[in-house]
């Protein structure tokens, strides 16, 4: 059994897919070929923005936003501790300072009440200026952005949407990808909209960040692309890999759907043996990580691996723990959910070609 099962899913798309490489391949125009304009306009379709700019990862896509939103030395920007590295990193990259916030205990995601806190720790310390909140839509549920938007708005602070996961997932019918000032996503093969690589994008309704990004995306080229106006980096999207995502994206909305019977499945038989995942009303998930808490997880997990189900955890390790942060001198005590999170969550296999016959011998495992 396979933990994400790219391989069915090539299985199911081999042909579709395998003809709009070759479409590619016959053009030959392997940098910024007609497919990646194309993409682009149906990811803001999609997801319901005026631009979608896509570039070569969703490091990248972050930032490139930090760029745009000239984040700096002596700036600080908050995020949540439990998420993957590159959500703080490009803060630290831009040479500001990522200001860490603790998590929601049944979201996973950041906590709305532990954001304003931390705010108001920098503001009364006065050495670093709040610029900007990056929420990440952990394991493909939006954060509270209703709530963030609120306090984003009350201190002034830019909001951008880390959606790496969140491709897909919702708040009331308003998609991921849409929420703040500005959105990322990543198509590393195992998000829930994954290509043959690396790949990603950025969302957003402004027009003057959209100008500045497709500038800054090929060397801050000007209106000739020998006319360089600004320091940028090289970062676009490969032809090949937009032409794997249109066929991806056109089955997207149908794989959606069984990944939310599989968690649905999940949820109902796991529920009295585990802490499953909560989906509060009105949000839908896109599933990047179907996750479960447990005291005992290794033991779990074990378990599990024994019978021939892998198991991951998402994650081990929180922002404040990481070597490359420890300069910020955190300590779990400030962090005590996330720090409980990194200690208790595993996931189970999750993706849309996962059979029923799959699901219910996981779910007879650990009864
Ligand atoms: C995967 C991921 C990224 C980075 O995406 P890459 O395409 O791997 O660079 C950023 N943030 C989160 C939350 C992610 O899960």
């Amino acid at each position: 059994m396979q933990f994400i099962d790219l391989a069915a899913q090539y299985e199911h798309l081999k042909t579709r897919i395998d003809s709009r490489i070759q479409t590619v391949l016959d053009h030959g125009c392997y940098i910024m070929g007609p497919e990646v304009e194309e993409l682009e306009s149906q990811l803001a379709d999609y997801v319901g923005v005026k631009h979608a700019i896509t570039c070569a990862n969703g490091t990248d896509a972050l930032q490139l936003c930090m760029m745009v939103l000239d984040i700096k030395e002596g700036d600080a920007v908050f995020c949540p501790t439990f998420t993957f590295f590159a959500t703080a990193e490009v803060v630290a990259f831009a040479n500001a300072t990522p200001v860490f916030v603790d998590s929601d205990v049944q979201t996973f995601n950041i906590c709305p009440v532990d954001l304003e806190k931390r705010i108001l720790e920098v503001i009364s310390e006065g050495k670093l200026i709040p610029r900007a909140i990056i929420a990440v839509d952990l394991f493909g549920l939006p954060a509270n952005y209703p709530e963030i938007q609120k306090i984003a708005d009350k201190y002034g602070l830019k909001l951008i949407e880390d959606a790496a996961q969140g491709f897909g997932g919702a708040i009331n019918g308003q998609r991921a990808g849409s929420f703040g000032d500005i959105a990322t996503t990543s198509f590393f093969p195992a998000k829930p909209l994954g290509c043959y690589g690396d790949g990603g994008a950025i969302f957003t309704n402004n027009d003057d960040y959209a100008t500045l990004l497709k500038s800054l995306r090929v060397h801050g080229k000007g209106s000739d692309k020998y006319d360089n106006v600004r320091i940028g980096i090289n970062s676009r999207l490969d032809t090949i890999q937009a032409a794997v995502l249109l066929e991806k994206l056109a089955v997207f909305p149908q794989e959606l759907v069984h990944r939310n019977r599989a968690a649905s499945f999940y949820s109902t038989r796991l529920s009295d043996r585990f802490v499953t995942p909560i989906l509060p009303a009105g949000y839908t998930s896109s599933w990047a990580q179907y996750t479960l808490i447990d005291d005992k997880r290794e033991a779990v997990m074990a378990e599990y691996k024994s019978k021939g189900v892998p198991t991951m955890i998402y994650y081990g390790t929180c922002m404040h723990q990481q070597t490359a942060f420890s300069h910020l001198n955190y300590s779990d005590a400030d962090f005590p959910i996330a720090s409980l999170l990194a200690k208790q969550v595993f996931s189970l296999p999750m993706h849309p070609y996962i059979t029923e016959t799959s699901l219910e011998s996981i779910c007879l495992i650990s009864k």
